[in-house]
């Protein structure tokens, strides 16, 4: 399994990794290694005919699942639907949720846990452009 490694930091950023994903397997947490303060991340794979070992809900986060690769069934309560590379599903607190890999390949996803209704402003709304030499 892979470990999430803090590469590097700043007074204004951390730098985490869980390495490569081609071959990522098991599920690792991210937000110890960057010290996020304002959701959760993870990085989970299932191999071929697996799912999550359990179903779970949350009580004060929604999740938001990114499929990286792979492709499956996602249930949340009695709903079941196809998901694959580049899908993104958002589910909601006070739900039983879980997917499992039906493709060849195993299913890699990133989710992403975040208090449910917190988003203020986004994008170009708490965002603005500042000036900086670039030193890239
Ligand atoms: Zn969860």
């Amino acid at each position: 399994m892979s470990e999430v490694k803090t590469i590097n930091q700043g007074k204004n950023f951390s730098h985490a990794s869980v390495g490569c994903l081609n071959g990522f397997e098991g599920k690792q947490f991210v937000k110890d290694a960057t010290g996020a303060t304002s959701c959760e991340i993870s990085f989970g794979s299932l191999p071929t005919g697996a799912a999550v070992p359990f179903f779970h809900s949350h009580k004060d986060n929604e999740e938001n699942y990114i499929i990286l690769s792979g492709a499956g069934k996602f249930q949340v309560d009695e709903c079941v639907f196809d998901v694959a590379e580049g899908s993104v599903v958002r589910v909601s607190t006070a739900c039983d949720r879980n997917l499992k890999c039906t493709s060849a390949e195993p299913m890699t996803y990133v989710c992403i846990q975040a208090k449910e209704g917190s988003l203020g402003g986004y994008t170009m709304t708490d965002a603005e452009i500042t000036e900086r030499e670039s030193l890239l």
